[in-house]
């Protein structure tokens, strides 16, 4: 059986095929092999129509390659930006990957789609997510704070009754 990664991009690959069309369509092997949705309430499912050339064995289009990186392609990883823990953001380089992980040059097994961690192309996108994880654990830590207070509050004065 083949490795989930040249599955998507098998040449032999068909799409948008289902019950009343279970051949689908024949990839067309210029273009990107990712499959697609439409926006429609449908949802059917197709081959990206962007040419290919980027990610993964050249097999995506520039937008796709993201979520089908080339081995060796330099990314800036995100992690783990939460209540409990802090998070960074260092320079990687794709190692490996499959549909669920990916591996950096670090060593590291990382999610590939998880709320804390993600990578990016650019510093500045990179930064951006941290940032707004980081906004989103302080005013965690301050509704925790506020109702602690208000706790406090209620013991001390249960406390004065006595
Ligand atoms: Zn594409």
């Amino acid at each position: 059986m083949k490795k989930d990664v040249e599955q998507i991009i098998d040449p032999g690959r068909r799409y948008g095929a289902w019950a009343g069309f279970p051949k689908g369509h024949a990839r067309n092997v210029d273009n990107c092999a990712e499959q697609v949705y439409s926006n429609d309430r449908e949802m059917r499912s197709y081959q990206c129509n962007r040419k290919k050339g980027h990610g993964y064995r050249g097999e995506f289009c520039k937008q796709h390659a993201l979520k089908y990186p080339a081995l060796g392609t330099p990314v800036v990883y995100a992690y783990r930006v939460s209540r409990w823990a802090d998070g960074g953001i260092t320079k990687q380089e794709i190692q490996g990957w499959t549909k669920e992980f990916v591996t950096l040059k670090n060593g590291t097994r990382e999610k590939r789609q998880s709320q804390h961690d993600s990578w990016f192309e650019t510093f500045d996108e990179a930064r951006e997510f941290v940032l707004s994880r980081a906004i989103r654990a302080i005013k965690s830590a301050q509704k925790t704070i506020v109702t602690h207070e208000a706790l406090i509050e209620r013991w001390c004065d249960a406390e004065d009754v006595e």
